[in-house]
Formats: structure tokens, sequence, C-alpha cells
């Protein structure tokens, strides 16, 4: 066994002085630990990496966004200046091909700022490669300068802490993640356990879900419904619009444990190889939508990706790409397409949640969608 060090015996040292973390710790120094973090380290998309991401499937993806986003500023009466805000942003695929699309556009082209929200150093890199040196980085969304704004997320709240509350005989307890007693010191496991006494735990569950039998468990993103508000004020303050692209349920809160951790496009258990698999978990659309709101902006959906790629033309558009292309490429832009569309793919099982300022209306894909 080596003695260099790992994110295992950081967060082991971590919990040896402070406790067992909840499990929003244990993914935020999964994911974000400056050092060891899985982000923070590697590229972790794509055939050869861990998963692939929509815009990995298909440049169309990033082509009807771009789209979207042109139209959502021509209806904002066409500013000379406005903020295109991206949020974990990857390898930068989706910014790069909703770009070059909205140059259809030129006039929206020319007054596109390009903002990018990214916490990782080697991600940043790999968009400035991507995108070169237009966009400006920022590490929160509230670095980002007030102004007209079209804000995009995809697969970035999925990725955003959640915590996890179970009911038990003695009430709801928080669940929590702590050093298997089993394990040798120098290479250290993890287990959760359940904090009762004075656990926060009821306060964390929304209310049509305390009366759950006793077993289940409750997940809830205060990370997350902190950057929705942030974007239903920022909309509520400047127009603008948002689009928020996802898997996850679009009627929770519900009941059940979501946690996944992904490696080398295999599940793994969440708790064994933190940094080195991805973790993350079903997103509440519900709450992202209350949030959005609470902030002060209109929320439509979610729709499902499938319902929303087919609206904005992702057919059409196909079938444009498909006439200057090889057999073999035609096969290939029809395999993404479904993959992108159909149920067994990301259709249904990913969501999108528009949100706009006030009096905007729904915007594109989100007509006769309340
Ligand atoms: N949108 C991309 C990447 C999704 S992966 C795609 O669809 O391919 C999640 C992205 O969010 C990564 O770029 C990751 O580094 C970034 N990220 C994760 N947590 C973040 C945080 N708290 N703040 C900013 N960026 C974050």
């Amino acid at each position: 066994m080596s003695t260099a060090d790992t994110l295992a015996r950081a967060l082991a040292r971590r919990i040896a002085l402070e406790g067992p973390l909840t499990v929003g710790a244990f993914m935020a120094e999964t994911l974000g630990h400056p050092r060891f973090g899985y982000y923070m380290k590697q590229d972790p998309f794509g055939a050869a990496g861990d998963f692939v991401t929509a815009p990995e499937v298909s440049q169309m993806f990033g082509e009807l966004i771009g789209l979207w986003c042109a139209d959502a500023w021509q209806r904002l009466g066409g500013p000379r200046e406005i903020h295109l805000i991206e949020l974990g942003p990857g390898r930068g695929t989706l910014m790069a091909d909703a770009l070059r699309a909205a140059a259809i556009l030129p006039p929206f082209r020319a007054a596109a700022r390009v903002h990018l929200v990214e916490t990782s150093p080697h991600l940043r890199e790999r968009q400035r490669a991507a995108l070169g040196a237009e966009p400006t980085w920022h590490d929160r969304l509230d670095d980002v300068p007030d102004g007209p704004s079209l804000v995009i997320a995809n697969e970035f709240f999925d990725a955003l802490p959640i915590r996890q509350v179970q009911r038990t005989v003695h009430g709801w307890a928080e669940r929590l993640v702590d050093l298997d007693p089993d394990a040798p010191d120098e290479d250290p496991r993890f287990r959760f356990v359940l904090e009762l006494g004075r656990s926060p735990g009821r306060n964390l569950v929304p209310e049509g879900l305390r009366e759950s039998p006793v077993g289940s468990i409750v997940e809830v993103s205060p990370a997350s419904q902190s950057v929705a508000r942030l974007l239903g004020e920022r909309l509520a303050a400047h127009p603008g619009a948002a689009l928020v692209i996802d898997y996850g349920y679009g009627h929770g809160p519900a009941v059940g444990d979501t946690l996944q951790a992904l490696r080398k496009h295999a599940f793994v258990p969440v708790l064994e190889s933190p940094g080195d698999a991805d973790l993350t978990a079903h997103v509440d659309f519900a709450s992202l939508a209350a949030a959005a709101r609470d902030g002060g902006a209109e929320a439509y959906g979610p729709v499902t990706q499938g319902e929303l790629l087919l609206r904005l033309g992702i057919q059409q558009r196909a079938q444009v790409l498909k006439r200057s292309a090889t057999p073999k490429q035609a096969a290939d832009i029809d395999s993404a397409l479904g993959r992108l569309v159909d149920g067994e793919g990301m259709g249904t099982l990913f969501k999108a949640l528009a949100l706009a300022s006030p009096g905007f209306g729904p915007p594109a894909g989100f007509e006769g969608v309340s």
C-alpha cells in the first residue's frame, strides 16, 4: 500500500477531527476537493471517460440551444449587449456549437458576452481550447456582472451536493458518512450512519413527505435551491431567460435514494472510490422551479428533453446534416438523434426547465407549458 496521500485519507482525517460528514459535504469534497476532487483533476467526459453528456453525443444539441438563445434575445428586443452564461460547461462543446449556430443571427452573435461559471482549473483549460480567449471565467454565478442574461446549465445541478434524511422509528435523521471502524488507517473505507439526537433531519423534509414510512430516504439540495433562487433574482432584476437541462424527477420531491457513482460507464458503490468516480443525484425540478419563482422569475416545465428537442426542430436539423453526410455519418446522426430524444436514451429521464423574466412568456419549446 502506497503512502501517497489520497482523497480517502484526507476525508478520513477530516472525519477523525470533525465527526461524520453530511452526504452534501462528502459530495462537495469528492467532486470539488482542490487537489483530489473528481472534476478538479481530470476530464471525465466522452467515450474514453466515465460518462457521455448530450453535447458530446451530437453537435445538434448545442446548436439548438444556440438558436433558443438567439430567439430569446430577439424576444427581449435585441439588446446591444447580453450576458450569455453557462454553468458547468465541461469541455466547452455545448457553447462552441451554440455560438456557431447563433452566428446565423449576426447582431445576436455580436451582442453576446460569453461567461463560463466553472470551478475546475483543468476544465477551464479544456474550455479555453474549445472557445479561445473570448469567454470570461467565474467561480460562481454571483460573480457574473449584472445585466440582461441568457443562462444555460446542462448536467450542472446533478453535480451539486444533496443532503439525505431517513425516517427511523425515532423520527427523521440525517444520513452521514462515517469511517468504517474495521478498515486499516492506511486504507480507510467509509459507511453510512444515521445521526439520531440533535438532528435537523425533520426540518429538511418537505411537509408533504413527513409522514413517509420508516426507512424512507428523502433528498434535498440546499445548494441547488440557492443557485435557482439566484437565477430567479437575476431574471427579476434584469431581462433574460434560462434553460436548465438535467436528469431527475419532474414532479418531486420524491422519496428515494438517487445518489449514484459512475466510473468508466458503470455504476460503482457511492462510497467506494472518492474522487475517482463521478457522484451525482437526481435533480428535483419542482424545487428548482419553486426556488426560482421565489427569486422572482417565471418558470415553465419541466418538459422532457426529447419533447424540447423535437419542438426545437431536431429532426429537421438532422435531415439537413444528413444531406451532406456519407451513409456511415448519416447512420451516426440517426443514432445520436435517437439517443437524445428516445425514452431508452436520454429523452425522458432528462428534463428541461425554462426560467424567464416576468412578462417574457414561455420561451421557445415551452409554448403551452405551465
Ligand atoms: N455541461 C457539461 C458538463 C457537465 S459536468 C456537459 O454537458 O458536458 C458538470 C460541470 O459542472 C463540470 O464542468 C464541473 O467542473 C462543473 N461544476 C461542478 N460543480 C460546480 C460548482 N459548484 N461550480 C461551478 N462549476 C461546477
